[in-house]
């Protein structure tokens, strides 16, 4: 186990000349955490909630097995920096977007796209 304290590196912040285990020092560990604390708390806006319902009201069912959607998707994440364009955003129902979940991101695209 000593031997991970040879892979203390820089702080990934740029500039940072902090060395860390992680990706960030603890000072950025901590406004990192604070970007994703606010990138979630976006779900749960009444912009969201709004976009969604509007989005849902034009596409109603499921993108991927065609019942009903009570879901929407960005295509792109937003902290990746997808939009909230109804072109990066797809409809789907519970079970879909829960398998989503759990598929990694660059599979899901590669999918998304052969369906297309
Ligand atoms: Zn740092
Ligand atoms: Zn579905």
């Amino acid at each position: 186990m000593a031997r991970r304290s040879l892979f203390l590196k820089a702080c990934s912040s740029t500039g940072c000349p902090a060395l860390t285990r992680e990706r960030f020092c603890p000072r950025h560990q901590h406004a990192y955490s604070r970007v994703r604390a606010v990138a979630n708390a976006f779900y749960h806006s009444p912009a969201w909630r709004a976009l969604r319902a509007l989005f849902l009201a034009s596409h109603p069912f499921c993108y991927f097995c065609g019942l009903r959607a009570s879901e929407v998707d960005h295509i792109v994440p937003r902290h990746q920096g997808g939009t909230d364009d109804p072109s990066n955003l797809m409809a789907m129902c519970k079970s879909c977007h829960s398998r989503k979940g759990s598929t990694n991101g660059e599979r899901w695209g590669r999918a998304a796209a052969a369906r297309c």
